[in-house]
């Protein structure tokens, strides 16, 4: 095991089904490739985004506060989604929220978190930062950091990132490795800039790659990355 403490980011589309809900399979699959890396006593904190059901930023109709937080509401209803998958697949699970949630999940606290590593659980942190006009993947960056995470997984719908878009420039090129610094610089679409200058800040490395390539999760929680690693 490379990685003692990772934080893993799914997008909320990836989880989407073909018509709509959730692709089963594919989140037990996730679960599974997760469960030699628990067993190896890895910490695993898992953000997932909310596409799949709304996005603040697409709405033109309604206040953009308001938009946002019926995002960060659907993020909550995904962790609850996987966590539950990962019960059913024998894998312990806690869920964090950002903002107050009764009984649906505990109030983020850092040492909250801390006691259900310890015990052993993967850990869901729902609601983005809990604030408007931030991601899920600030929210990502923002709990790797303060948890003192040694990376951050970006598990995409591509497999690495590249000098243009793959789909538009047949001549698009993959890079291996980057610097946080010229993902700023050249404005490479990884995470979004807010998240990117906190990354290069507080010096949290990330690595982004393809979630439906076969056991690429397993494969990365051992340290082999098949995509772009972004140093720091
Ligand atoms: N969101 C927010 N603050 C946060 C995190 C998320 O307001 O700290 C809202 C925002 O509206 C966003 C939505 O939640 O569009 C879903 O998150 P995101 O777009 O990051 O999901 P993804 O695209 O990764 O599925």
């Amino acid at each position: 095991m490379q990685n003692k403490r990772v934080m893993l980011k799914l997008s909320g589309e990836a989880l989407a089904g073909p018509k709509g809900g959730y692709n089963e399979d594919k989140v037990r699959d996730i679960a599974n490739q997760l469960k030699p890396a628990i067993t190896n006593g890895a910490n695993i904190g898992i953000v997932i985004g909310g596409g799949n059901y709304w996005r603040g930023r697409t709405s033109e109709a309604i206040d953009r506060t308001k938009a946002d937080q019926i995002g960060m509401l659907a993020t909550i209803m995904n962790c609850i989604y996987v966590s539950e998958i990962f019960r059913s697949e024998g894998i312990d699970t806690a869920i964090f929220s950002a903002f107050a949630c009764g009984d649906i999940a505990e109030f983020f606290s850092k040492d909250r978190v801390n006691e259900r590593f310890a015990e052993g659980k993967v850990v869901f942190f729902g609601g983005g930062t809990g604030h408007p006009y931030f991601s899920t993947d600030t929210g990502i960056v923002l709990r790797a950091i303060e948890m003192d995470a040694d990376m951050i997984l970006l598990a995409k719908s591509i497999d690495g990132v590249y000098n243009a878009d793959p789909k538009i420039d047949p001549d698009a090129k993959k890079y291996a490795t980057l610097t946080m610094q010229e993902v700023i610089d050249k404005r490479l679409a990884v995470v979004d800039l807010t998240a990117s200058v906190m990354c290069l800040e507080h010096k949290m490395p990330l690595a982004v790659f393809d979630l439906n390539e076969e056991d690429s999760i397993k494969n990365a929680l051992d340290g082999k990355i098949n995509g772009t690693i972004v140093t720091v």
